[in-house]
Parts: structure tokens; sequence; C-alpha cells
């Protein structure tokens, strides 16, 4: 007997995801341990494997496969592993035909560059000589929005990379509602800012007390060092090569505990994302999270749900008190939990507080727009991010270091990703809800360091799917409405409001 077109299918696209994988564990080796002069070489073992993986996905071969695999499953029903996995393989197969290998080339080329031109210019804190290289950036996104295809907003198709099947529209339409929201709460927060002092956080802790603490706390929360472990890198991220094979890496700075500590819950709520996905699925490219606003929504919601807390500290204070006695005999739970959740305006995203975030994002958002449909030239640039800095938040940045140069994304060529980390809080909040009306005495377990039920509720509802619906799809499931900034609102409003006085 000949195996099925099905069974071909599945064969092929194991052996394109064994690529794919063993090229992730390079990408981590190349940011955990490899040593300096090991980086031409690596760039160019990691090119070869993507190059092999991108021709073997897109060949017509493939594409036969798809089209007779799908004949032999058309009957089965449209959430089964089956369907989901010809389904969202054929999406992914159109979208990575569209775009000709001659632009895929041209924007790795460009943006090598203005990667290198970028690391200088900030550390110059000028944006002159990165103008050129961004309008070359902006340029090619639009060709390549052009490929994709969108029918509404030229920034469709550049969202749609990161979160597939979400609109502009749509995303705009919520960031409006929410914007009066949080300049508001602000605005009442900034008038009261000495009312949290932080200080505690900003003393000296030793390095790896911190990171025997943040091991002992993610352990609690379910990750499984048998099928992950953790490293230390400049950038904290989650990689995986596997549903068995899951890393993580935090930074730990002497001075100062926020990094590694929450750092630590952040990717540990990625992790637990990937691990929890159905091992049926595993080696298809099914095997991972949907997009990178649902992630989000699980980093999030360890983090800063659980982490950010006061059932959290109620528990985990006289653990950590054990182990910096002295930093920490001035404290109480209670002035931890407060201090874990200090509020002001600041330059810096990647720094930013849970009120205050989701407003870098929207100035992004929008400038993003504004750049792509030509409404706003590259070099006045930073001068529009400083008049949405003091229209937000009442602050405008000294440098442009602190202003439009502060991150990666643009000189790599990522257009249309910077909305999915406020769409993984608005989603982690929307989830939180249908969680605790499922589980009424969630937080009287967090309280007592439990999170078996969390984590299960999580596994049932989002982790085992992988890739199976896109985000929206999974709202609809799960909470039965689309996208909403209304329990995020409801949210900031009641902890915020209490923490402050308000
Ligand atoms: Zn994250």
């Amino acid at each position: 007997m000949t195996p099925s077109q099905l069974a071909q299918l599945k064969a092929r696209l194991g052996e394109i995801t064994d690529l794919n994988h063993a090229n992730a564990l390079l990408g981590w080796d190349q940011q955990t341990y490899l040593p300096p002069q090991g980086g031409a070489a690596r760039a160019e073992q990691s090119a070869t494997l993507q190059k092999i993986s991108h021709e073997m996905f897109t060949s017509d071969e493939t594409g036969r496969l798809l089209d007779s695999a799908a004949n032999e499953t058309a009957n089965l029903e449209y959430d089964s592993d089956e369907a989901s996995l010809i389904r969202v393989t054929r999406r992914d197969y159109h979208k990575a035909r569209k775009v000709p290998a001659d632009l895929v080339a041209e924007i790795a080329r460009v943006t090598s560059q203005a990667f290198e031109v970028w690391t200088q210019a900030r550390a110059a804190s000028d944006w002159h000589p990165f103008q050129p290289h961004l309008e070359h950036i902006v340029e090619l996104n639009r060709q390549l929005a052009d490929h994709l295809g969108y029918s509404a907003r030229m920034y469709d198709a550049l969202l749609d990379q990161y979160e597939p099947d979400m609109k502009t529209a749509q995303v705009q339409a919520t960031f409006e509602a929410l914007k009066p929201e949080l300049i508001d709460l602000v605005k009442a927060i900034a008038a009261k800012v000495d009312a949290v002092d932080d200080g505690v956080l900003h003393r000296e802790y030793d390095t790896d007390q911190q990171w025997q603490f943040g091991v002992d706390v993610i352990k609690r929360f379910g990750f499984d060092f048998e099928r992950g472990r953790q490293d230390k890198s400049v950038h904290p991220f989650t990689t995986k090569f596997s549903i068995n094979d899951v890393r993580i890496t935090t930074r730990i700075d002497p001075n100062f505990l926020s990094p590694a500590l929450f750092g630590t819950l952040h990717e540990c709520g990625h992790a637990l994302y990937e691990l929890g996905v159905d091992q049926a699925l595993e080696r298809t490219p099914l095997s991972g999270g949907t997009s990178l606003g649902l992630h989000e929504s699980q980093s999030r919601m360890w983090e800063n749900l659980v982490g950010r807390s006061r059932p959290f500290w109620k528990y985990f204070f006289s653990r950590l008190e054990q182990v910096f006695p002295a930093q920490l005999a001035d404290q109480t739970a209670e002035s931890f939990y407060r201090a874990a959740n200090k509020v002001m305006p600041s330059f810096i995203r990647v720094e930013a507080d849970e009120v205050t975030y989701g407003l870098h994002i929207m100035l992004r958002f929008e400038l993003e727009n504004d750049m792509l449909e030509r409404r706003l030239p590259i070099g006045e640039v930073p001068e529009a991010w400083n008049a949405k800095m003091q229209e937000f938040m009442g602050i405008v940045p000294p440098t442009t270091k602190d202003g439009a140069l502060q991150d990666i994304h643009w000189s790599i060529g990522s257009i249309g990703y910077f909305p999915t980390y406020q769409l993984g809080n608005l989603i982690s909040l929307q989830l939180w809800e249908k969680i605790n009306q499922d589980i009424p005495d969630l937080m009287d377990q967090v309280e007592r360091g439990e999170f078996g039920a969390l984590l299960n509720w999580l596994r049932q509802n989002v982790h085992r799917h992988g890739r199976k619906f896109t985000s929206n799809e999974l709202l609809q499931r799960i909470t039965g409405s689309s996208l909403d900034a209304g329990p995020y609102v409801k949210y900031l409003r009641s902890k915020f409001g209490e923490i402050y006085g308000l």
C-alpha cells in the first residue's frame, strides 16, 4: 500500500520542521555561548539551513501534496488536527510564495547594513545617518506589502506576518478606545508619583541568589527542567527545538532586582505555552504558539497578573526575605508589592510599567502607519515622536537616543511588529476574566503558591491547540467576544487606583 497523500505531506513538513528547529538551535547558541570569532561562520550556516528549508517549503511539490491532502481530508472537522494542519500550512505556503526571492535577499542586505548604522547612530544619538536607511526599509516594506496583498490598509499585510488575520482597523479602533483612558490614568498617577517608593528594587543583590530564586519560582509555576533549561544572554528570549526542548534565557543585574526576577517569570510564560502544545502536533508546522500577541498574553499573564499581584507577594515575600534578609529588613510583603508596581512616565519602552507601556506601543503604531502611508517624512520622525510623548505622557525625550532611536525593530526591517506587545496585554486580561470565572478561588491559590489549576486551564484552552487557531478565533472560542480593551482598562483602574489612592 502506498502512503496516503496526507502521510507524504506530513513526512515532508516533518523534515522542514527539523531544519527550522536545527536553525533555531544555531540561533540559541549564537546568543548564549558562541565565541565572538564564530559569528561569521554561524551566519553562513544559518543562511544555508534557511535557504534549504525555504526551497523545500515553497516548492511545487509541497503545493501539490497540500492540494491532494486537502482533497483526502475535505470531510474532516475544522478543528481536527489534520484539517487544521492543511489550513494553516496552506496559509503559510501562499504567503511564502508571494514574496520574490530577490526582494527577500534585498531586505536581508539592506537591513544588515541598516542595523550597523543604527547601532552607531543610537550611540551618537544622531538620527541623520540612519534616516536614508530607514527610508529604504520603509520603501521595501511597501513593496513587501504589495506582494503579500491587502484590501484595506497597507499595514494589514505587515501586521499579518506576526498576528495572522488581525486587521489594522481592528487594532486602531481598540487602541483609540484605550488611549484617552490610559492618558487620564497616567496623568492622575503622575500627580501622586511619590506615593510609591521602589528604592528597594535598586539595592545590591547577589546574582547567583537572584538566579536561584527565579528558578524556584518558575519550578512552582510548572516549568519542567527535564524538558527545558535556562541560560544567560544579553537580551532575554525564549526558543524551542521541540515540544520537549524549550529554552529560556535571563539577564541579571547585581544592582536591580527586576530584570532577572520579572524577566524570568515573563520568559517562563512564553515557555509554558510552547511546553503545553499537544504532543500529537510535534514535528509539524502547528507545534508552536499561534501568534506574537497570543504569546505575549501568556508571558504578561505570568509576569504581571500573577507575579505583580498582591497574593503572589503574600506568598513569596517571606521566601525572598530568607534569601536577602539584609536588603529587605525594612520591607513588608505590602511595601514590596507596591514597589513592584511603581508607575512613572518614562522614555524607554522596555523599562515601562504596566500602565504607561501601552502608550509607548500606540505611539509606534501611529508613526509606522504614517510613515508607510506617506503622511510622515522619515526626516521628521524624531519630532513627531517627541510630540506624541508630550501628548501621551507629558514628557519629552532629551535626546533621540531616548526617543526615536531606542528600538532595534525598524533597523532590522520589522514594521508591524510593535502592536503585538499591546495586543498581548489586552488578550491577557480578556483571558484572565474568564479564568477567574472558571476558577473562582484562583487568587487564593496564588496566595498559597499553587499554580496547577491555572496552568491546567491555560493548557486546556490555549496551549494544547498550538497554531490551529488564530488569536481572533481563540478569543471567540474562549471568551465569546473579539478583541476588547475593556477588561484591561478595568484591571488597571482598579489595581492602580487602589495603590495610588485615586
Ligand atoms: Zn515577551
